[in-house]
């Protein structure tokens, strides 16, 4: 029986049937996204509001099964290199190349407890596949757990494969995250985090750009951003870019029927505004 089709839009994480890999037509990579979900029970240490998991609870991710999770990739990786995935999945032609590997779960990734473990697990499969370099290995993370030796060891791992850490960043201001990720982080913690982070790994911000109530995005809010990204050009914390997203499905959150997206001419203003102090940036809608 034929597979739904795999759109941008549709990011079920049970469309393969697996426990730990899925497939994800990705906007943000511009093709297909192979998907390792460290959190099949939904849980997370945040609760942003436009988050798009279902039933999130707080938590860390459960142990991990590695033989199930090195068997899952390595047979998922057959089926797109060797098999009918593309046929079966109903992709359009010319979208046949694996993008990127993105551990992106249903939850923080970085709070499982093998982390480096699991980091290497995947590398080493994705690399005796073939898949790297021309496909990226991205780790998508809130950042919140960076003090942490095993996940510090997991990007050191990371790396090692040349992959790029993705931190979450919907607000250079304490107030901002606490409002939008529902998140205690400080601007010390913050600047911290991010140090760390970019002297491990090659990392980029991801940014959701939305408003809700009449307090996001805010002039305030880009001005304390912009003025964020400066204070790393002066403290030399590299970054490789910055990457603008919006609201393209709905929140599961009870704020969820207040989140308006951003609309295209702010995010390709701010982006501007952005790319204007050398920062490399990317916009999707
Ligand atoms: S960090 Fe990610 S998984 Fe956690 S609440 Fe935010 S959007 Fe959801």
């Amino acid at each position: 029986m034929p597979q739904p089709f795999l759109t941008t839009a549709n990011h079920d994480r049970d469309i393969a049937g697996l426990k730990y890999i899925y497939p994800v037509m990705s906007r943000r990579a511009g093709g297909l996204s192979i998907g390792v979900n460290f959190n099949p029970n939904n849980a997370c240490n945040w609760r942003c509001i436009y988050c798009q998991v279902p039933d999130l609870k707080p938590g860390n991710a459960p142990g991990m099964d590695f033989e199930q999770l090195g068997s899952e990739l390595r047979s998922f990786l057959d089926y797109v290199q060797h098999g009918d995935f593309f046929q079966d999945f109903n992709i359009e032609a010319g979208q046949g190349a694996i993008k990127d590997i993105a551990i992106s779960g249903n939850g923080e990734p970085t709070s499982l407890e093998h982390f480096p473990q699991a980091i290497a697990l995947i590398g080493e499969i994705a690399r005796q596949a073939g898949v790297f370099p021309a496909a990226k290995f991205v780790l998508i993370s809130n950042g919140s757990l960076l003090h942490r030796a095993s996940v510090q060891a997991g990007l050191a791992v990371l790396a090692g494969y040349h992959g790029e850490l993705w931190l979450k960043l919907d607000s250079a201001t304490a107030v901002g995250r606490k409002f939008i990720n529902n998140s205690g982080q400080s601007q010390i913690k913050l600047l911290e985090h991010l140090k760390i982070a970019g002297s491990l790994c090659a990392t980029r911000l991801q940014t959701c750009m939305f408003h809700y109530q009449g307090r996001l995005w805010t002039a305030g809010e880009k001005q304390a951003y912009l003025q964020l990204l400066q204070i790393l050009q002066e403290k030399a914390i590299p970054v490789q870019g910055v990457m603008l997203y919006t609201l393209a499905r709905p929140s599961f959150q009870p704020e969820a029927g207040q989140l308006v997206a951003a609309d295209s001419q702010e995010m390709t203003d701010f982006a501007a505004e952005i790319r204007a102090m050398g920062y490399e940036v990317s916009v999707s809608r």
